[in-house]
């Protein structure tokens, strides 16, 4: 029997990402569990004193302890240098009880996140941020993938949305969301065809119409109204802007539930996401590195 999914007022499948990261993170605890609990341990790395930071570092933990894994903590001031956080970084990256570092991003002004990244072994890169992750994904070797875009490859496919043979525009070009999204979607074996828009994308809207899924990762508030949507598309809400209102995602949700397919709410849509895949890669790291069973 096929699944009834909860649907919106408008009719349209909501893509609740909130479900499907509990869903993943009792798997991951019956998993880790039925191994007879070897130890998977998380490390994050807070620097500062960024506030939505701490919140996100703090709901990265609260999960893994859900999901049955160990975490670590680290946390610097925000006067933290250079070799400071490049030491502690590196003292994880040699522990060998650690199997995935988290930084979070962005460090204070003055640092160099790329040179602390490249502290992280590619193992123990959950985050799949690293050039190497990188290059082993555009290469299609086995690796990390940035944990949000694949977030929204699981919401895809969790509630049922065809994605080969479709076309996809994916609204963001970063090497955080946008750039990996745009790989992930157009991967041998996945098959959709998607385009890659940014601010300098003439006609946005009318691109973003002809699209079976719309992915939108620009950070620009409800950016994505009803006439962006082709009638049925899915609809995945990446962007989080901090305004008056609250945080508000880059989709119009009001006016294009009535017009999507599927739609994801915000929040509670790709956020919980990118946690729950970040626990998974965590799994798989320890794995990598000989912890886990195979
Ligand atoms: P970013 O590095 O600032 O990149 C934003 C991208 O959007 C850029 O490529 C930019 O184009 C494009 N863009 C901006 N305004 C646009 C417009 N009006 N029309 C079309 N394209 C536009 O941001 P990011 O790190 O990718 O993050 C994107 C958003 O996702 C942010 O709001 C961030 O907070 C959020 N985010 C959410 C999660 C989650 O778990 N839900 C995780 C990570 C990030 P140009 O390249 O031409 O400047």
């Amino acid at each position: 029997m096929t699944e009834q999914f909860e649907l919106t007022e408008g009719g349209a499948v909501l893509m609740d990402g909130n479900r499907l990261r509990d869903e993943i993170v009792a798997e991951l605890n019956a998993e880790i569990t039925a191994a007879g609990g070897p130890e998977v341990c998380l490390a994050t790395v807070l620097v500062g004193d960024d506030k939505p930071s701490r919140i996100y570092v703090r709901n990265k933990q609260r999960k893994a302890a859900e999901a049955a894994m160990l975490s670590r903590h680290v946390e610097l001031g925000a006067d933290a240098g250079q070799a400071e956080v490049e030491q502690a970084v590196g003292d994880l990256a040699r522990d060998p009880g650690v199997h995935g570092i988290l930084v979070q991003l962005p460090l204070p002004e003055g640092l160099d996140a790329d040179a602390v990244l490249e502290l992280i072994p590619p193992e123990k890169d959950v985050d799949g941020l690293t050039p190497r992750s990188m290059g082993r994904l555009v290469r299609g070797q086995r690796g990390h993938v940035p944990c949000t875009p694949l977030g929204v490859m699981r919401l895809l496919d969790r509630y049922g949305v065809a994605v080969s043979g479709r076309s996809a525009v994916v609204i963001g070009r970063s090497t955080l969301v946008g750039l990996p999204q745009v790989l992930l979607l157009g991967r041998k074996g996945v098959d959709a065809t998607p385009t890659l828009a940014h601010s300098r994308t003439p006609g946005l809207q009318e691109v973003c119409r002809q699209a079976d899924i719309v992915v939108a990762a620009a950070g620009m508030a409800r950016l994505v109204t009803a006439d962006f949507v082709k009638p049925g598309a899915a609809v995945i809400d990446v962007g989080i802007s901090r305004t008056a209102d609250g945080i508000v995602g880059d989709v119009d949700f009001e006016t294009v539930q009535a017009v999507a397919g599927a739609v994801t709410p915000m929040p509670g849509g790709t956020g919980p996401m990118t946690i729950a895949c970040l626990l998974q890669n965590t799994l798989a790291a320890a794995r990598m590195l000989g912890a886990f069973p195979d």
